[in-house]
């Protein structure tokens, strides 16, 4: 059974228990604040999202639910493994090569288990958690936000007033259309198509955890490998292909599979477990994220692209940014204003246009060129894995140089081949511009 908050008045209001909303509402249920959190759904539940950063691992460690997670057992990962469909190109990145302190590891995780473990330590921190409850909508007096009507399984819909109230609704973005509505970017207009699959054709040793990436000509695949032996599969391609296919997405994605040797071939003699889900055209950006009494965090903000598993640690670091911004205003004042959340709302924009960056790159011939090409700068390799570690937030120095050599060293492989007609790369695989 859902449990209903006995209160109806509470510090902070939360609107989602995905990684973001856990976040928020751990951090200041810990700061003391009194916090109610709702989530829609009935936990565990099915998300997409199951390949973490090593950035993630201190953020855990500051939320104190670290060893909560290493003691499930998730599957470590000491790096990414990224293919070219029909070429030899092949990139290893080595965590322990990133800069400014990474940790040389990261985790892969169900997010059903991810996320109720989350939600599970929000509770035992103190946060009201009522699952199965939709929040209808937030509750504003002028322009302040000041609380939520929720519906609690088949109760009548109620109000629960807040100082501050937290969008982290994700893809759902509550309060995104009060805010000008989800922008899409047309650059990264994409469609993804996954499953688990019973296993897959695993390499030896510690590598044996990484995400493969098989890049084609016109998107990508991830594989990613769990530690109970099960892999989650998924196919990325622009969203008309995704629209205009002749059959079903399952049909699609069997297509796929067959026509993609590097991906049919990891996962030969083992089968597809239950469904293949989609998510289509799923870039999206709000132009503002907070104002008087609330914020968006994770999702519910923005989400670019799943190709540098950024998603979770943006969600994450969106919320203890939050909950850092709402505990200063409410202990210094007891209100939360627009204002509070200028520093915060800077600081994710610039971690956003980073990974932003990258994910433009990535779809772009002469970029991806480069990054399967070796550098004779290790400053070049060593800043693009800090930037796949997710070390987007307070880049040294050496990073933001190595990337501005990434940057350069791009343009003279597009000079190239401007010069030389259509490259070797381009002919295999008809990436041209
Ligand atoms: C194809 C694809 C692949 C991805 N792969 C990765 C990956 O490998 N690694 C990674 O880090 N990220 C990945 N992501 C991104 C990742 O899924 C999200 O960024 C992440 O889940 C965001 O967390 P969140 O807490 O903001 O939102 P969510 O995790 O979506 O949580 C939002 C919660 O809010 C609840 N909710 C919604 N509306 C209401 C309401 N009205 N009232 C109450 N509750 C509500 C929902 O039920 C949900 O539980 C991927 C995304 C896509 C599309």
């Amino acid at each position: 059974m859902a449990e209903a908050p006995a209160s109806s008045r509470f510090d902070v209001v939360v609107c989602g228990g995905g990684p973001g909303g856990s976040t928020t509402a751990t951090l200041l249920a810990r700061a003391g604040f009194s916090v109610a959190l709702f989530e829609r759904e009935r936990f565990p539940r099915f998300h997409i999202g199951e390949s973490l950063l090593p950035w993630n691992v201190p953020l855990f460690r500051r939320l104190g639910v670290l060893e909560k997670l290493e003691a499930t057992g998730p599957q470590v990962k000491y790096g990414a493994r990224f293919y070219h469909q029909g070429t030899d190109h092949a990139r290893l990145v080595r965590f322990a090569d990133a800069f400014d302190g990474a940790p040389a590891s990261a985790f892969q995780v169900k997010r059903a288990e991810l996320d109720t473990l989350l939600l599970d330590h929000a509770r035992a921190s103190g946060v009201a958690v009522s699952e199965q409850a939709r929040v209808e909508e937030v509750l504003f007096e002028g322009e302040r936000a000041v609380g939520v009507r929720v519906k609690v399984e088949d109760d009548a819909p109620r109000e629960v007033r807040a100082k501050a109230v937290v969008d982290a609704t994700g893809r759902d973005a509550l309060l995104s259309r009060r805010l000008g509505g989800r922008r899409k970017d047309p650059k990264l207009d994409r469609s993804a198509a996954f499953a688990h699959f019973s296993g897959f054709r695993r390499a030896e040793g510690p590598i044996g955890g990484d995400i493969i990436v098989v890049t084609t000509a016109d998107g990508w695949w991830w594989l990613i490998p769990f530690s109970d032996g099960t892999v989650s599969v998924g196919v990325v391609m622009p969203s008309s292909r995704f629209a205009n296919r002749p059959g079903t997405v399952e049909e699609l994605f069997e297509a796929r599979i067959a026509a993609t040797p590097e991906v049919r071939d990891h996962l030969e003699g083992h089968s597809r477990l239950g469904e293949v889900r989609a998510i289509p055209d799923y870039s999206y950006r709000t132009p503002r994220t907070s104002g008087d009494g609330f914020c968006l965090v994770g999702d519910a903000a923005c989400f670019l692209d799943p190709v540098f598993s950024s998603g979770v640690l943006l969600a994450m670091s969106s919320g203890e940014m939050a909950a850092e911004a709402i505990g200063r205003a409410l202990s210094r004042r007891g209100r939360v204003d627009a204002a509070d959340f200028r520093a915060m709302e800077r600081r994710y924009q610039r971690a956003i246009g980073r990974f932003s960056s990258f994910v433009h790159g990535f779809y772009t011939p002469h970029v991806l060129e480069t990054f399967y090409t070796d550098s004779p700068w290790p400053l070049v390799t060593g800043a693009v894995t800090t930037v796949l570690a997710g070390a987007v937030f307070r880049p040294s120095l050496k990073s933001r140089l190595g990337t501005a050599a990434f940057r350069f060293a791009s343009l003279l492989i597009r000079a190239k081949q401007k010069a030389a007609g259509a490259g070797p790369f381009e002919r295999a695989t008809g990436l041209l511009e």
